[in-house]
């Protein structure tokens, strides 16, 4: 099989990670993948299914039920993911799973199964994934990484703005106390832990505009013709 494009987005929680790498996508005619949605997609279904992730054999077992796929939705015009499915696009947005998929996300078994499909994913086209591991450990080979980091303050107000239409409850206490924990759990963890690939390039997207932190990787990825 001809080896594809893989272009990898990583960083922080609420970074804007996920914008850049649709309209990436879009704009090179790649295949969006967002890996995020696959833990929150396993999360839920850990939650729904009660299913004790401290033990391992009620992990492995409960892998062993669970089947994800994304589908491109014309009319909202996103890739969407499915779990047995199902589309929980949506559901796994709330706030009830982001307080407990950076836990579910050290789990050694749930990262080799979610790892496993990414891999595969990334074989059927070219793709932009966005992610905490993927320059790491996904594809380390791929061929442009970024890395992307934000102003904790911007971070918190960004995701709060995107919260608060779904809840008008929710308060920007809980928003920041959520980043922050999922920025160490996340950071801290034992496999695969969120850092920088030492040949990934760094975005900072604190003072940029959506359109201007485009511009920035499009240039990349012509640099290394991947248009
Ligand atoms: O990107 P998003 O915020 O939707 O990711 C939700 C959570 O899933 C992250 O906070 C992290 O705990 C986990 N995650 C991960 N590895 C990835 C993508 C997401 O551990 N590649």
């Amino acid at each position: 099989m001809e080896k594809k494009n893989i272009i990898t987005i990583d960083g922080w929680s609420s970074c804007g990670k996920s914008t850049l790498a649709r309209q990436l996508a879009e704009k090179l005619g790649y295949v969006y993948i967002d890996s995020g949605a696959m833990y929150r997609a396993i999360t839920l279904y850990f939650m729904r299914n009660h299913v004790d992730w401290t033990n391992a054999g009620a992990v492995h077992n409960a892998l062993e039920n669970i089947n994800m796929h994304f589908e491109f939705n014309n009319s909202s015009n996103r890739s969407e993911i499915y779990l047995n499915d199902e589309n929980v696009e949506y559901v796994i947005r709330d706030l009830v799973i982001a307080e407990k998929v950076s836990e579910v996300s050290t789990i050694a078994e749930v990262r080799k199964f979610a790892v496993r499909q990414q891999q595969k994913m990334g074989q059927k086209a070219n793709t932009v994934m966005d992610g905490r591991d993927i320059g790491t450990t996904v594809f380390p080979d791929a061929d442009l990484k970024i890395f992307m980091t934000a102003d904790i303050i911007i971070r918190i107000k960004r995701r709060f703005a995107e919260l608060v239409e779904k809840n008008p409850n929710i308060t920007i206490d809980e928003v920041r106390a959520n980043l922050e924990m999922r920025d160490y759990i996340d950071s801290n963890r034992e496999v695969s832990p969120l850092r920088k690939a030492e040949d990934a390039i760094v975005l900072d997207n604190s003072n940029l505009t959506i359109d201007e932190q485009l511009e920035f990787a499009l240039k990349l990825a012509e640099e290394r013709g991947l248009n």
